[in-house]
């Protein structure tokens, strides 16, 4: 049975120029699991008590197929829950609409430009690769934001320590903005990716300010007292989540 969230949600929050953010850790008892059941209706309780906790009028989850579409929902309110099908990135410049982002060793990134716009990216190898960076921020751009006032903040993912990877995943990803250091050869021919510099350097080629990518540098395969890692707990490994929303009036 589904819990709430425990008192002790956030592995990292951070409030302050018109938004609240963060990123959860799992929990005592792995109680802050959020796992997306495919026929949720309603919002499973960790979800439901999180949009509380934030204040949120809404909440906007996408279903995650590491592919490169982004929702943004640019205009009117909303209220309740919603699941948008095919989608690895949300974007909305309204007050009080929750976005999240659910990871278990892909990169959970949140952006923001004070006071103005959220948007939050599902990035592992293959979105990396598909560009869901880079169209997320250029939705941004598209809202009329510039590139150097937006902020980013990488949730806790698999590092390079950890993340083995196949030959095609290493060609591709080496193709990469950065991708020659983040794909790495070690003993025995074996291939291993850093997502996290990956993503940073896919953030810096669209054009932000290396001052305004923010991680906490923490591998969630290796930190397995703190984080579900799909990689070392396998497919039904749970879920953590980075969530963001835009305060109402500022
Ligand atoms: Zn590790």
């Amino acid at each position: 049975m589904a819990s709430s969230p425990s008192s002790e949600l956030w592995f990292w929050h951070f409030e302050g120029g018109g938004i609240s953010g963060g990123f959860t850790w799992r929990g005592p008892n792995d109680v802050n699991d959020f796992r997306l059941p495919g026929d949720a209706i309603d919002p499973p309780l960790p979800f439901a008590a999180l949009c509380d906790r934030l204040g949120a009028a809404s909440m906007i989850v996408g279903e995650q197929v590491h592919g490169r579409r982004v929702f943004s929902l640019t205009s009117g309110a909303r209220k309740g829950w919603l699941v948008v099908p095919e989608c690895d990135g949300l974007v909305t410049p309204t007050p009080g609409i929750a976005l999240v982002v659910r990871a278990a060793d892909c990169v959970p990134i949140l952006l923001w430009v004070e006071g103005a716009c959220v948007a939050a990216v599902h990035a592992g190898w293959r979105g990396l690769a598909g560009g869901v960076v880079a169209t997320a921020v250029a939705r941004l751009l598209r809202l009329g934001h510039r590139a150097s006032d937006i902020y980013a903040a990488l949730g806790p993912s698999i590092g390079p320590c950890c993340y083995e990877i196949g030959q095609d995943a290493a060609a591709k990803l080496s193709a990469l903005p950065g991708g020659e250091d983040a794909v790495l050869r070690r003993g025995g021919g074996s291939w291993f990716a850093d997502l996290p510099m990956l993503a940073r350097a896919q953030l810096a080629a669209t054009g932000l300010r290396g001052s305004h990518i923010l991680t906490p540098g923490e591998c969630t395969s290796c930190r397995g007292d703190l984080f579900f890692s799909h990689r070392r707990e396998g497919a039904e490994s749970g879920r953590q989540v980075g969530v963001i929303v835009l305060s109402p009036g500022e």
